[in-house]
Parts: structure tokens; sequence; C-alpha cells
């Protein structure tokens, strides 16, 4: 059977085989899929963006790409909140998922060309991150600092632990990783991740900064880097938003005048800092 070209039918799933499934925390996984076999591969995502995942039977949700592989093998991390994050979260090696997209804007990390940065993530935020990191860490430059501030609500939930460990020991990689409440025994930073702004040892006039997480924390990370000298056209986001076509057709995902899977998700702070400033918008 000759299956649709994913460009020309975007709301076609492409039945993608999961090939191995890495449990993060203990209501996330990392599942690492491939085409099948008859399936034309989608375009190479781009950091930032988005794929609809969809579990058969259950239904499809937008998830970022958490890792991009040269062999087109596709890493997404699923933290399990409702039907269909749950049903992707159950599936294991061998599995068929359906996958669609890359959809939305990327980290527009030109912008990082000769620039120090920060990249800040609250929770399962760190995701849509990583490949941005793998990114900056493979195009390594001896004359930037890039500080990585982590921050979870318990060392238990953070992901991608042992990323954490190797990017920490890049030269000119800096990993900060802070909890809001500690175990016995914890001996790094507790508190909330924007207090770590204040610590950065960085010329905040040739800085860029990379920010994700829930949406207060995106707000207050965004004014404490601001306040500590960005200028705020180099802070970028990544928004969310129920979404359920992903091309601009149904406006699930509307945000002010924005449709977060065409406008988005990826956006520079001065594009959404008065709408974030409106409660449950
Ligand atoms: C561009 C984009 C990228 C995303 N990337 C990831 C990712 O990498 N990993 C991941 O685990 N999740 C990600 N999400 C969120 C994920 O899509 C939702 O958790 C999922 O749609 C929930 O569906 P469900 O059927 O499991 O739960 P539902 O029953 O639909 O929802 C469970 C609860 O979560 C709330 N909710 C649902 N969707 C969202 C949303 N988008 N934002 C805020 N609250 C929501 C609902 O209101 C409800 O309270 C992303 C969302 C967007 C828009």
């Amino acid at each position: 059977m000759k299956l649709p070209d994913p460009q020309a039918a975007p709301m076609v799933p492409m039945r993608y085989r999961v090939i191995d499934q890495r449990r993060e925390t203990r209501d996330t996984v990392t599942l690492t899929s491939i085409p099948d076999a008859d399936v034309v591969a989608l375009d190479r995502a781009r950091p930032g963006q988005f794929h609809m995942l969809s579990a058969f039977g259950v239904g499809e949700v937008p998830i970022s790409v958490s890792g991009i592989g040269r062999d087109g093998s596709l890493e997404h991390t699923v933290r399990a909140v409702g039907g269909n994050t749950e049903a992707l979260n159950a599936l294991g090696a061998g599995d068929a998922v359906g996958v669609r997209g890359p959809f939305g804007t990327h980290w527009n990390v030109d912008r990082a060309a000769g620039m120090d940065v920060v990249v800040m993530a609250g929770g399962i935020g760190l995701a849509p991150l990583r490949p941005l990191i793998q990114l900056l860490i493979e195009q390594r430059d001896e004359n930037r600092s890039v500080q990585l501030l982590v921050g979870a609500r318990r060392s238990s939930e953070l992901c991608f632990t042992s990323d954490l460990a190797t990017w920490s020991a890049v030269p000119g990689v800096d990993v900060t990783v802070t909890v809001d409440s500690a175990p016995r025994g914890w001996d790094g930073h507790v508190g909330v991740v924007t207090n770590l702004v204040d610590g950065l040892d960085l010329d905040a006039g040739r800085t860029v900064a990379f920010v994700c997480g829930p949406e207060v924390m995106m707000r207050f990370s965004a004014r404490s880097l601001i306040d500590f000298g960005l200028r705020p056209e180099r802070v970028q986001l990544s928004a969310e938003r129920n979404m359920k076509c992903a091309i601009a057709h149904c406006g699930h995902c509307q945000y002010g005048p924005h449709l977060i899977c065409r406008d988005g998700p990826v956006f520079d702070y001065p594009e959404l800092a008065q709408l974030m400033e409106v409660r449950e918008l």
C-alpha cells in the first residue's frame, strides 16, 4: 500500500515504532521511535519544535521533540497527566505510535552566536530544551559560556539526570540544579530556579536566554533575567496551550493574537510579555 507523503497530508499520522522506553521519573518516560519500514520519514525537526503523537485508538497530543537522532530516530518525553499521555506513557519497545509534524517555531540558536547563553528549565520544561543544549555543545565555542539552571519540585522529579552529569563535565558548560523541597542528604540548592539568576557570572549585555517550564516560572524567569540586565528580545520562551490540529485550522491553541501551533511554541519574550500578565488567559 502506498502511504501518503507527510508534506501533502499533514493530518495523517505516520506509523513510527517505539524502539526504547526510558523512565525519567515516576510519571515521565522518554520514548525513542523510528519510522516503520513502509513509512516516509518525517522532515528533520529543529530544537523547540513539536510533533502530534497518537496512541492509536486513544487520541493525539502535542509533544515537544526531546531528542533528534542523526539516523531519523526521535525522542519524546511524556509526562502522564490524562488519558492520552497515560497511553503514551504505557508504550514500550515494539509498540506503534503515530507521529505528525514537525510543527511550530524553533529555538533561534543563531542568536546565540558569539554570545553567552543561559538556559532555564522548570520540570519537564527541560525536554524541549534538551536538543538545544545538545546543539550548543556540538557547536561549542571556546569564548562562550553556557549556564544551565534547572529547577524541579523534588529531586525525584528531575528528568535527564545522566545528561545533566554529562553536560556539567563539558568545558564552558555550568549546570546548577535546585529543588523546591529537598530530601535529607540533598546538598544542592533549595528554592525556585529564578533565585539562581542573581548568582550568574555573565556579562548580561552579551547574553541570550532560552526558558521553558510552567507559565508562572517563565514569567518570573523572564523578569529576573531582564532585571539582571538582559535585553527582553534576547529572551526566548516556549508557550503551551491545548491543541488539536497543529496546522492553524481549528483555533484551539489561540493565545491572544497568536496561534501557538503556527506562531509558537517558541516566542521572543516581548511577543508574550503583556499576555503573560493576564491571569487564566
Ligand atoms: C507545543 C506543546 C508541546 C508540549 N510538549 C510536551 C512534552 O514535551 N511533554 C509533555 O509531557 N507534555 C507536553 N505538552 C503538554 C501535553 O500536550 C498535554 O499534557 C497533553 O495534551 C494532555 O493530554 P491528556 O489527554 O493526557 O490529558 P487531558 O485530560 O487532556 O489533560 C489533563 C490536564 O492537563 C491540562 N492540559 C492539557 N493540555 C495542556 C496544555 N497544553 N497545557 C497546559 N495544560 C494542559 C488539562 O486542562 C487537564 O487539567 C505540550 C503541549 C504543547 C502545546
